[in-house]
């Protein structure tokens, strides 16, 4: 099955996703993490990119349909991926759904993550990852001495230029403007399935797992 997760910045879209790929043998696909690598190449469009993240704006449709669609043809994840921070506005709904079809898939599932904005800031700020696996920890919450994943064994995490409260303010304007009304969208198709996020990591996890197993049986 495919899976939109779904909520604010910070809600915990990809510590879900990380807890989904360890028990469904899913895919993520995260649009964020996509633009992050293509930031890397130091090309005119990743400055671009980069400026538009620092703003807090989305990066325009064009360039997320084609990232997306690209991973859409590889059948080695056909029918198993969690799209996470994808889509993020009515437009990118629409042609989730036309590429979809195009390769006869569907999505089955919303996840939404439902936060209150009082916690956000927090969190986001705390956010931290491991440079080498990327594994994410937070600060405040469970401060990381070491990456917890024997592999790596690494001391340094690494924060996102965009992780500062004055950006945060501005992707939580945009998420209420832009990416908050592709719920109705879903919603109409009754695929959405709330998830108290306010609670600890782990409740979190056993809420998702409860819906998954339902939907399954
Ligand atoms: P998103 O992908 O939705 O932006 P993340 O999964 O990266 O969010 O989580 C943001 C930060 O909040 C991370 O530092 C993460 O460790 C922390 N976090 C995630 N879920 C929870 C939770 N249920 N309670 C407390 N902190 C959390
Ligand atoms: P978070 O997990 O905290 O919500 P993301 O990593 O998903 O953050 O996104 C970081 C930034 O990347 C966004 O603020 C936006 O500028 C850009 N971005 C990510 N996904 C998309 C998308 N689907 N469409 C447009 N912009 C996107
Ligand atoms: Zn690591």
């Amino acid at each position: 099955m495919n899976i939109v997760i779904f909520g604010p910045p910070g809600a915990g879209k990809g510590t879900q996703s990380s807890f989904l790929i360890k028990n469904f043998n899913l895919y993520q696909l995260s649009t964020g993490d996509l633009l992050r690598e293509e930031l890397k190449s130091g090309s005119e469009l990743a400055s671009q990119i980069d400026k538009l993240m620092n703003a807090g704006k989305l990066v325009s449709d064009d360039i997320i349909n084609s990232l997306i669609e690209k991973k859409l043809g590889d059948k080695s994840i056909e029918n198993r991926i969690i799209f996470d921070g994808f889509p993020r506005n009515i437009e990118q709904a629409k042609t989730l759904d036309q590429l979809l079809t195009k390769y006869s898939q569907s999505i089955s599932l919303v996840l939404n993550l439902k936060v209150d904005y009082s916690v956000i800031t927090k969190r986001i700020s705390g956010r931290v990852s491991c440079s080498i696996c990327k594994t994410t920890f937070n600060e405040f919450f469970d401060p990381p001495k070491l990456c917890s994943n024997i592999k790596c064994s690494t001391r340094t995490m690494v924060k996102r230029s965009d992780d500062n409260v004055e950006t945060v303010s501005k992707r939580l304007k945009t998420y209420d403007e832009s990416t908050l009304p592709i719920l109705d969208y879903y919603s109409s198709k009754n695929i959405v399935k709330d998830v108290d996020a306010m609670t600890d990591i782990d409740k979190v996890s056993e809420q998702i797992s409860s819906i998954i197993k339902d939907l399954k049986s």
